[in-house]
């Protein structure tokens, strides 16, 4: 047998296998948690609130000498009540279209609902001959024996190619789903460096970073309103990084909110984020933070654009 070399300087043992596979399902089933878990690093932001992921994110996993999977991280389909929701329903169609292989996520511990059977008409739609993997995630909090006659179904009656219960959380079972992703990618050489984990850069980074934190204090529909944008990134003289960023919403009161009382919300959101940042860019960071109002951003292309949505 004859090795193979993919991107310059990559050796290709024998069998090693390799491709893309799209995590898809609704809103909030864990499927950010999920890849990075997969990938053993943080490159997508997770909330309790749904549709926290806007975009496309790649985060890859390098099983040594065997094979090499490129996860698809998208966000989650749901009915779109503005242009930002059928932007984001437009991206994970094409996510979902672009993999390898379909890697479909639902929250167990709910059931299976009306949101999950939505997404299962979309992907048999979808799917032409490629393989789906249906994944109930978050078993940490539910019943087991409630599984068995779900994983019968996804197989027998709806021609799922394997079920493969998951606790994103807690990390079970995850390497074996891992694994199964891999078994399903055709042979062939590496996509990407093998220490290459996501194609995020910094300055997408820095935004999510500081959404992350301010989802996490937020409730009701003010987290829907949010969006971050980066104004200014500049190292200054004795290794600090200036960071400017604004943080838009679309009313008044949710300015309000944001900031808090005597300034309290938009401090502790400016305190956590600039701990982080400076963890993950090893370097002391000045961060600032704006906060403007966008009347109705979510519906306005040009700033969808300027968002990069
Ligand atoms: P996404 O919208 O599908 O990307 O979901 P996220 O990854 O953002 O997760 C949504 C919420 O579910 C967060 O609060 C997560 O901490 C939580 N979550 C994700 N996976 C699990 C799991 O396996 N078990 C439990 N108990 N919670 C989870
Ligand atoms: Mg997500």
């Amino acid at each position: 047998m004859s090795e193979e070399t993919g991107f310059p300087g990559a050796t290709v043992p024998p069998g090693f296998r390799s491709g893309f596979a799209a995590l898809v399902g609704r809103a909030n089933v864990g499927k950010s948690t999920l890849l990075n878990r997969l990938v053993g690093a943080k490159v997508a932001i997770v909330s309790p609130v749904p549709q926290t992921t806007r975009n496309r994110i790649l985060g890859v996993a390098n099983l040594p000498g065997r094979g090499q999977v490129a996860f698809l991280d998208s966000p989650g389909l749901h009915r779109p009540q503005h242009n930002l929701g059928e932007r984001l329903n437009e991206t994970a169609r094409q996510v979902a279209g672009e993999a390898d292989v379909l890697v479909f996520v639902f929250d167990a511990s709910l059931g299976f609902g009306p949101g999950d059977e939505h997404v299962r008409g979309e992907i048999q739609q979808g799917r032409g001959s490629r393989p789906v993997i249906l994944v109930p995630n978050k078993v940490d909090q539910m019943n087991k024996g409630k599984l068995l006659p779900l994983i019968e179904q996804a197989t027998k009656e709806w021609g799922f190619d394997d079920v493969v219960p998951v606790s994103a959380l807690s990390g079970d079972n995850v390497v074996r789903l891992c694994e199964v992703v891999l078994s399903r990618l055709p042979e062939g050489p590496p996509l990407y460096p093998l220490d290459y984990v996501t194609d995020q850069g910094d300055r997408r980074m820095i935004t999510e970073i500081v959404r992350e934190k301010l989802l996490a204090r937020l409730r009701q529909e003010v987290p829907h309103a949010i969006a971050v944008v980066l104004d200014q990134l500049e190292p200054r003289p004795g290794g600090l990084l200036h960071i400017d960023a604004s943080i838009l919403v679309e009313r008044p009161t949710q300015k309000a909110i944001v900031i808090g009382k005597g300034g309290a919300m938009l401090k502790e959101v400016g305190t956590e984020a600039r701990k982080e940042l400076e963890e993950r860019l090893g370097t002391r960071v000045y961060l600032k933070l704006w906060v403007k109002v966008r009347e109705n951003w979510r519906d306005r292309d040009p700033i969808l654009h300027e968002l990069g949505l």
